[in-house]
């Protein structure tokens, strides 16, 4: 953390601390308390929003069970805070279970309509459950008391203030880990994911309980925060307001949370008097138009992406001046703001303000990241692997894989001996990457099995395949977009952390060392495929040629003993094809078995071992480089195919 974050968290923790007593009005300090308790929400929805990139639409129902769990607690047993509050975490955390499992199934607009539809149905069943919600009349209680005493509500900010630190640092150390690493990359590829033996079920499972507990806790603290509850606080609005927090303020940062925080718990209050409304509106309109006078000037955005905005924005000022009364307008301008955030700062408030500092980028404001593993001393070798040297590392023993009537794999066996390179080529359409597909796991053969290591690995999940020592690329490039090279290769080392999720929330010796080990490997192995210039540059912004090399890296992390490349020199520039060839060699050196799918002739056999053709599904050949070359049945299938060298299937 840098010095600047540290003397600003230190004034923003005086400031709270502060707060009540050079501003003790009752009403505001009850707004703060709700705004610390949305903040503690937000940080959850977050997880499963800014991190998993799923859409939750059953948030506020989960803040319902973690408030009427509370509610229930004491107004039928009498149960102390200390039990209720954990109660509420626990009972809402296995709702976040039954939350996950569609999110396991469905994604994007069908999972928003089903935790729709958990919403809807908590909240009724809240309502009819007379028995023990007290149904529509809703459950009064009152602030807890610890051995006789009972809090005030000055106490009860502290409390909640106390709270919502400490969720914050947590859910930070929880982000900043392996396990956020996690939760990204299941977001921006769920098949990497798994090939890289990161279980997409497991982890989306993981962002939703986590998620979910942080709503109960939320929740909880509300019931005690409002003294009252009742089943129609948790509606479809409430729900709503949470997602638009959290995109507003901006999501992947806890500073995002906590001003969509803010914002949501203003936003009634700004609505209704128009004195605030005024000033914030002027406000926003000299940011925008001053904003957009700097970006025209340096030319950072174009005429027309700073005029609509300036000129929105002015309007919204002149007209907050014309009107008297907010309460006919209303929603019309929630709506213009939502228009606006979403057109114009699409990454939220926070991704805006962070976007700018970037800009400017003073010396001090750089990353932090320290990157070790610079020099030769310190670059990466593949481990050496203890194999004989005879024998066959993988065997595919009539391999069927039908998609419908298509044969695409049609009875192949495929023997891939130790330490070797292994070419696969054939035409487009003759079944390469279905090959790969079916050995890592991704489709499930439709007959026949496969042998690795001796073990069969036939119908097991991917992850666990990638876990076993299978490494692969990807025809289409599958890296994890939105995280940066050196975190891509960490999520290939995920495997290497044994720290639990306990052990990252204490933030403990053990996870740091691990943390700090796998950093110091993913630079090397940076090192190795030629990256390390690169290793905190987001991945969708590299090169396409160094995307593939990375590919590659983020695939050495695993550890593999077999590596499965899929024509890894498609797009490649004549230079980079040459590192690439380098970077193969370097690899199979160090005992590691690949086997290479690729179009370039010249590639595949200049450095296999061994090549096998496929056509139509079919082996059509196998053996020598020379061998394979030279037989008329692979000529044929080439030149029948009109002689592709270059292809994209
Ligand atoms: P290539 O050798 O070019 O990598 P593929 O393995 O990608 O070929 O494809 C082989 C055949 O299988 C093609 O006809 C393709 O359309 C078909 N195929 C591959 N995956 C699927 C799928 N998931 N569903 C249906 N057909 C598929
Ligand atoms: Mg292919």
């Amino acid at each position: 953390m840098s010095a600047t974050k540290r003397v600003f968290i230190f004034l923003a923790l005086i400031v709270l601390a502060s707060l009540p007593y050079v501003w003790p009005n009752p009403y505001y300090i009850h707004l703060m308390v709700v705004i610390g308790i949305y903040a503690i929400l937000l940080l959850g929805l977050d997880i499963v929003v800014g991190y998993t990139g799923e859409v939750s639409l059953g948030h506020a129902a989960l803040f319902g069970v973690g408030s009427y769990t509370a509610g229930v607690l004491v107004l039928k047993l009498g149960a102390p805070f200390v039990v209720a509050l954990p109660m509420a975490i626990a009972v809402t955390a296995i709702f976040g279970v039954i939350l996950a499992l569609p999110a396991l199934r469905v994604t994007g607009p069908y999972l928003a309509m089903v935790t729709l539809a958990f919403g809807t149905i908590v909240q009724i069943f809240i309502n009819e459950m007379d028995f023990l919600t007290n149904g529509p009349l809703g459950i009064s209680l009152r602030k807890p008391a610890f051995f006789g005493y009972r809090l005030t509500a000055t106490d009860y900010y502290f409390l909640v203030m106390a709270v919502m630190v400490l969720t914050l640092v947590v859910v930070n150390r929880i982000l900043k880990s392996h396990l956020g690493r996690a939760f990204e990359a299941l977001r921006d590829s769920p098949v990497a994911s798994d090939c890289m033996a990161v279980s997409v079920y497991r982890y989306k499972v993981y962002a939703f309980v986590i998620s979910a507990a942080l709503a109960g806790l939320a929740g909880a603290l509300f019931t005690y925060s409002e003294e009252y509850i009742s089943p129609n606080t948790y509606s479809f609005e409430l729900t709503v307001q949470f997602l638009l927090a959290v995109i507003i303020g901006g999501r992947k940062t806890r500073s995002g949370s906590l001003i969509g925080a803010v914002i949501v718990v203003m936003l009634p209050n700004l609505l209704s008097d128009v004195e605030l409304f005024r000033i914030i509106a002027v406000v926003v309109a000299a940011i925008t138009v001053g904003y957009g006078a700097y970006a025209l000037a340096t030319a950072r955005r174009s005429k027309q992406q700073v005029l609509i905005p300036a000129a929105l924005t002015l309007a919204m000022a002149i007209f907050a001046y014309r009107i008297t009364d907010m309460t006919d307008y209303r929603l019309t301008i929630f709506g213009v703001m939502i228009l606006f955030v979403v057109y114009y700062l699409p990454d939220g408030i926070m991704g805006f303000l962070h976007g700018l500092v970037m800009q400017l980028k003073p010396q001090w404001l750089k990353r932090p990241e320290v990157l070790v593993g610079e020099g030769e001393s310190h670059v990466w070798a593949p481990p050496e692997h203890a194999v004989a040297v005879s024998g066959n590392l993988l065997e595919a023993r009539n391999v069927l894989m039908q998609f419908g009537g298509l044969k695409a794999l049609d009875r192949v066996e495929l023997k891939v001996a130790k330490n070797s390179v292994h070419g696969l080529i054939g035409p487009n359409g003759s079944g390469k990457s279905t090959m790969m597909n079916v050995l890592t796991g991704i489709y499930k053969p439709t007959a026949g099995e496969i042998e690795f290591n001796g073990a069969l690995i036939t119908g097991q999940t991917p992850a666990a395949i990638a876990g076993s020592g299978i490494a692969r690329t990807f025809q289409n490039v599958q890296l994890f977009g939105e995280m940066t090279a050196l975190e891509n290769v960490l999520v290939g080392l995920h495997h290497t952390f044994r720290s639990n999720i306990l052990q990252v929330m204490l933030g403990t010796p053990g996870y740091r060392r691990e943390e700090q080990e796998a950093r110091l490997r993913a630079a090397s192995i940076l090192a190795f495929v030629g990256l390390a210039e690169l290793a905190n540059e987001e991945a969708r912004n590299l090169p396409y040629g160094k995307q593939r090399l990375l590919e590659i890296g983020r695939a050495m992390g695993l550890s593999p003993s077999l590596l499965l490349l899929d024509e890894p020199a498609a797009g490649l520039t004549a230079p980079d094809i040459k590192d690439l060839i380098a970077i193969i060699n370097k690899i199979k050196n160090h005992g590691i078995t690949v086997i290479l799918i690729e179009h370039h002739m010249d590639v595949v056999m200049g450095i296999s071992d061994t090549v096998t053709v496929l056509d139509f599904g079919q082996k059509i050949a196998e053996g020598r480089p020379a061998e394979v070359q030279s037989d008329p049945k692979v000529i044929e299938a080439y030149l029948g195919g009109a002689a592709v060298q270059e292809g994209t299937c």
